[in-house]
């Protein structure tokens, strides 16, 4: 029976283990944290749960496909459809606008600001979605052995998508929509693949294609680690077993082959064939230290903005907010030009907020709400001093009181934040970047770190910075794209 050790236990690592023992292999998994899921983590504090990073997520059937192939009668937790995707506040307006997946109650939403809001929206939506499902099987879900076998696969996509390549997600919403409101709102999308409208290919309108139409966005039943709790009781079922504390720092090698990971107290960790979820770039830098990717090299590759996070707990209720916030200023052109390489101005930040009580009661107490919010901030290349954490931390907290009419700062029971430097030291992520590599046409598909190394033929990537991408679903179907390559190298089944 080959034995397979995994080097991380976020969601891409676990799904992997579950395909690889459902096929008869030994599974073990080592992670530097004190407890599995990577990003999609939790922390409870002061009578809080918190979800630490991931709050909604899309495409829910690659859950499906990967419960099929691994072959659970049911999902171990339970998703639910948001019938509000979300709310956004614009700074200075009173009108709060509610992102509903009913197109008919969205188009009322606009109907002050967009006239014919429908009609733009369906014609938006349809060049979305037919790019959408000409390429998802194509291009997306796909292993590629080099850049020629890639660049072939994209001359196989219809021509006439080529200019959606080659233009911004905000290009494309200005040949929709009239409207600053509805441009800068569903352009959004671009901040959830970690950059901003202005730099993100109008490829990626696909994301509100399946935001409203395809398949929405869900949470999940008791808090978002529910998914890891859930698949954490199946690990165990299948045998596989998990070390925390436990940090790959070095390796040994034996004629191209990895034979043993060491970690941090120099216990060699054995196998067959090793899976790396830690950042794929990040791995091969820091601990294969490949010329190609050294630290000037690094630094060069485009990476997701990294984020600033806080943990608040209430004493109180907030009626007015609902669950998934927007509240942007009344500067998106400039913010979002500044915001990657800038030392932002920290007295206007633009920010989300998740009230996870709202959906999810038992995550704190009697009369109180358990607080998320997420401010994007450039990555530690760009700004490596957060000395001044707690100004950020205040001035948001200030702007959300204005906001929402209630003092917030005399009701916080429970606080904790998180800068660049805590999310670059708790996960291993590259100067804290927080969706890991970007995904600009030339760090995507056949140009992304791949998902089997170079020099080590028993060596295999999982997670969001090698194929195809960030997200969670993306992590599901990495799982499936590197089980694809490793049964392929090590044959279907060990029984
Ligand atoms: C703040 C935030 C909000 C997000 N919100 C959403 C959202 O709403 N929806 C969504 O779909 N996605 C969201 N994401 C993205 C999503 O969390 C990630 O894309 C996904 O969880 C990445 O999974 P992964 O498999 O790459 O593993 P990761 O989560 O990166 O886990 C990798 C694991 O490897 C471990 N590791 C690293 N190095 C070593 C080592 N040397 N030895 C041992 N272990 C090691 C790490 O500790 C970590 O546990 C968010 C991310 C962040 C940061």
């Amino acid at each position: 029976m080959k034995k397979a050790l995994i080097v991380g236990s976020g969601l891409g690592a676990m799904t992997t283990a579950m395909r690889l023992a459902s096929r008869g292999y030994r599974v073990e998994m080592v992670e530097k944290h004190h407890q599995p899921g990577g990003r999609l983590n939790q922390l409870k504090k002061d009578g809080f749960t918190f979800d630490l990073g991931p709050t909604f997520f899309s495409m829910t059937y690659e859950f499906e496909e990967f419960r099929k192939d691994v072959g659970l009668s049911r999902l171990p937790f339970t998703f639910r459809d948001l019938d509000v995707l979300y709310a956004v506040n614009f700074r200075g307006s009173p009108k709060r606008y509610m992102i509903y997946r009913d197109l008919d109650k969205l188009a009322m939403e606009f109907e002050a600001v967009e006239p014919d809001f429908r009609r733009k929206m369906d014609k938006f939506l349809k060049g979305a979605a037919s790019f959408f499902h000409d390429t998802e099987y194509l291009v997306l879900k796909r292993n590629y052995d080099s850049v020629f076998q890639y660049l072939m696969t994209l001359l196989r996509v219809p021509p006439k998508y080529s200019p959606k390549l080659f233009r911004s997600v905000w290009t494309e919403m200005e040949r929709h929509f009239e409207s600053r409101e509805v441009k800068e709102i569903f352009s959004l999308v671009a901040f959830f693949l970690g950059a901003t409208p202005f730099d993100t290919p109008a490829i990626y309108t696909i994301l509100s294609y399946t935001e409203l139409v395809h398949d929405g966005y869900h949470n999940v039943v008791g808090g978002m680690y529910k998914i890891v709790d859930g698949l954490r009781t199946e690990l165990d079922k299948a045998g596989v077993k998990m070390h925390f504390n436990t940090e790959v720092v070095d390796y040994e090698q034996s004629e191209g082959q990895i034979t043993a990971m060491i970690d941090q107290d120099g216990h060699r960790w054995e196998a067959d064939l090793f899976v790396v979820n830690a950042d794929a770039a990040w791995f091969r830098h820091k601990i294969f230290k490949r010329p190609r990717y050294n630290e000037q090299k690094m630094d060069k590759l485009k990476w997701t903005l990294a984020p600033f996070t806080m943990y608040l707990g209430l004493d109180t209720k907030l009626p007015g907010v609902p669950l998934h916030n927007y509240f942007l200023g009344d500067n998106f052109k400039e913010y979002s030009g500044k915001i990657f390489k800038n030392a932002i101005k920290l007295d206007q930040p633009y920010y989300y907020v998740n009230v996870v009580s709202k959906s999810d009661p038992e995550s704190a107490p009697e009369g109180c709400e358990s607080v998320f919010v997420l401010c994007p901030v450039p990555d530690m290349r760009y700004k490596p001093d957060w000395s001044d954490r707690d100004q950020l931390a205040t001035n948001i907290i200030k702007d959300m009181s204005e906001r929402t009419g209630i003092d917030l700062s005399k009701h916080i029971v429970s606080k904790t934040v998180m800068t660049p430097v805590e999310w670059r030291d708790s996960f291993n992520l590259y100067k804290g970047s927080g969706l890991g590599l970007g995904h600009d046409l030339d760090q995507i598909g056949g140009f992304r770190p791949r998902n089997v190394d170079e020099k080590f033929g028993n060596v295999f990537y999982v997670g969001a910075s090698t194929v195809p991408g960030t997200g969670l679903p993306m992590a599901v179907i990495s799982s499936k794209l590197v089980t694809e390559r490793i049964t392929k190298a090590y044959g279907p089944v060990h029984k």
